[in-house]
């Protein structure tokens, strides 16, 4: 496909329609999820360059490293080697002063220095996919001419602070206070928690809550040198060690009105718009963690003899570097297609957001533990690195949004889209004599999806847009597609509004749309490739084959336990044990 077809194709994608919650109500738009991706000719020679640079700086440092990990601290020489390569102004504007990256060649960015180190990845992550973008995505034309140049520098790096020791996922109830001020400023108090850069940083975006406008939040930039802004000692933490933690503490700081981020009281709406759009930062650099997980366990693999052989013949070595190549794939393939929405104006990119980070997350966990495995004692040592990679990962599902949280507002913000559409129809049905037009269009929409429901032919079919090659992949995923909506019809009427209480099966809703956005970026991804003779080619359809068979599986199982299931029994027993807080059944 050439360019020009491209850009046909992509304009006629519905900007304001989220992909993933199309798919709670049974249709997979085609034009979201094909062509896949691709990266315009200039920024691909700039993004190489850029590439290369990272690579220069970071692939001798492995013993750094390891020591900056032991000392949990990255020496001041480093964060300037970081500065000088522009790595601070990635994703600033040129006249800005920075380099202008797409959303995309961000994220490829921070996959790249995520393969050599993580802390080295986050302290440049922290700083532009949470600590400054909110100011790219919020702020005024004077805040940005006054800050963007500084940070696109280094010279001011950034931190993002909303979590509080009593408020972390549940980031609307923090306590961090900005009174106003007779001449229009603010006077903020509070402290907050685990904040990535928080000792290195100068530049704070920081979440209070006014006490005009019934007290709803607000962000602020903060400055570290103004009078009452303090940084704690650094946290000594089980993983990305060397990247700076620490608290931020704000007594009676003194902000003027030019420091409000964005609208008084929209600075919740503020916080959740940076995390969505920085999340393909974090997602690409599990990407890269996994890359370095199996360029290291597939060496090891075939220089390791036991038996008489290299331990890489034996099947079950085997199978762990087939997952980890499969699960990276797969996340890389998930991680384009949402930085793509982000980069061409999607309006509603969240659920996508969040099922990237949840999935290149937990893929890296995965394959974090099972190439130690493959090292075994080897990988135990701290000698190499896989111990450090396994420690560095285990953040991943935690910060930004825990995998739990995450999974329920990927269910949650799909099943409200779906009982929308049944409200539609109730109130159409209400509405059908006084509006029949209406009524009519509204219930032949749905009385439309029910019989493709049944029938199992969806009209927006996209096994039109692979090759035949990936024919019966495409069939999986436009039927349970279709199951996934059917199942979503079925709780909405037999829970109402109480679904928002059964995390058991939201947590199953959340796992079968994330099967099914990632394994139709998987393949999207393998279609857009030029069908050859190639060993490459044919094992990436190979690895789509493996991706759809296995997510069939999975989402049948889910599919299935909604319905029939011991979630009773597993609550009564969490609840016995909550009661002890302890283990009863010792045999002695
Ligand atoms: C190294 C590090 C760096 C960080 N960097 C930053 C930063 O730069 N800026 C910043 O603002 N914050 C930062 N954080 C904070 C991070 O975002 C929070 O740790 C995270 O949001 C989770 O909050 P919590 O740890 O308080 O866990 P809690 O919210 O207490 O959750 C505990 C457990 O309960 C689960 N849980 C909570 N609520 C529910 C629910 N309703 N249903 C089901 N399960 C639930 C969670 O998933 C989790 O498993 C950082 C944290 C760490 C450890």
């Amino acid at each position: 496909m050439n360019d020009s077809e491209r850009t046909d194709a992509n304009a006629e994608q519905d900007l304001d329609l989220s992909p993933t919650k199309a798919l709670f109500c049974g249709d997979i738009i085609g034009s979201s999820f094909w062509p896949f991706p691709q990266f315009a000719d200039e920024e691909k020679e700039l993004l190489g360059m850029v590439l290369d640079s990272v690579d220069r700086f970071l692939e001798d440092k492995q013993n750094d490293f390891r020591r900056w990990d032991e000392a949990g601290q990255q020496p001041e020489e480093f964060i300037q080697g970081l500065r000088d390569l522009g790595l601070f102004g990635l994703i600033i504007p040129e006249e800005h002063g920075g380099i202008g990256l797409s959303n995309a060649g961000y994220s490829r960015v921070l996959q790249q220095s995520s393969r050599h180190d993580s802390s080295a990845s986050l302290t440049i992550g922290a700083h532009s996919s949470i600590g400054m973008k909110g100011l790219l995505l919020f702020g005024t034309d004077a805040q940005k001419e006054k800050y963007l140049p500084r940070l696109a520098s280094g010279d001011l790096i950034a931190a993002f602070c909303l979590t509080e020791a009593g408020s972390g996922s549940d980031a609307a109830s923090i306590k961090t206070k900005a009174t106003s001020n007779p001449d229009g400023g603010w006077t903020l108090n509070g402290e907050k928690i685990w904040i990535t850069n928080g000792g290195i940083a100068d530049f704070y975006t920081v979440f209070a809550r006014t006490d005009s406008d019934a007290g709803k939040i607000s962000a602020f930039i903060v400055e570290r040198d103004l009078p009452g802004v303090s940084t704690g000692l650094k946290e000594d933490k089980l993983g990305i060690r060397a990247s700076s933690t620490t608290t931020v503490s704000f007594a009676d700081v003194k902000l003027s009105a030019e420091h409000l981020l964005g609208e008084e009281g929209k600075g919740f709406k503020v916080a959740m718009s940076i995390l969505n759009n920085g999340r393909t930062g974090l997602g690409g650099g599990a990407v890269g963690g996994i890359k370095a997980c199996i360029a290291l366990a597939s060496k090891q693999a075939t220089e390791r003899k036991q038996f008489g052989r290299s331990i890489a013949e034996f099947g079950l070595i085997k199978k762990k570097i087939a997952e980890m190549t499969v699960d990276c794939f797969a996340a890389e393939s998930a991680v384009r297609m949402v930085s793509h929405y982000i980069d061409k104006g999607y309006t509603d990119y969240s659920a996508e957001a969040a099922i990237s980070k949840v999935f290149a997350s937990e893929a890296m966990f995965r394959a974090a533990n099972e190439s130690l495995q493959i090292a075994a004692g080897t990988g135990f040592m701290k000698e190499l690195p896989y111990e450090r990679i396994m420690r560095d990962s285990r953040i991943l599902t935690i910060f930004e949004g825990t995998s739990e949280i995450l999974r329920l507002f990927i269910a949650l913000s799909g099943m409200k889209c779906a009982s929308e559409l049944l409200q539609e129809l109730k109130s159409a049905t209400d509405d059908i004599f006084n509006n029949p037009i209406k009524g009519f269009g509204l219930l032949s929409d749905y009385a439309g999806r029910r019989i493709t429901q049944l029938t199992s032919l969806g009209q927006d079919r996209i096994i039109a847009a692979v090759p035949d090659v990936l024919r019966d992949d495409a069939l999986v995923f436009e039927k349970y597609t279709l199951e996934l909506a059917r199942l979503t019809d079925v709780l909405l009427r037999r829970h109402g509004k109480s679904i928002v209480e059964k995390q058991f099966a939201l947590q199953r809703a959340a796992d079968v749309v994330i099967d099914l956005f990632v394994g139709l970026s998987v393949l999207s991804r393998v279609s857009s490739m030029t069908p050859d003779d190639s060993e490459q080619y044919q094992q990436a359809v190979s690895i789509a084959h493996i991706f759809s068979q296995r997510a069939k599986r999975r989402m049948n199982r889910n599919l299935r336990a909604m319905l029939r299931n011991e979630d009773e029994s597993a609550k009564s027993l969490a609840d016995f044990i909550f009661d002890r807080e302890s283990y009863p059944w010792d045999v002695l």
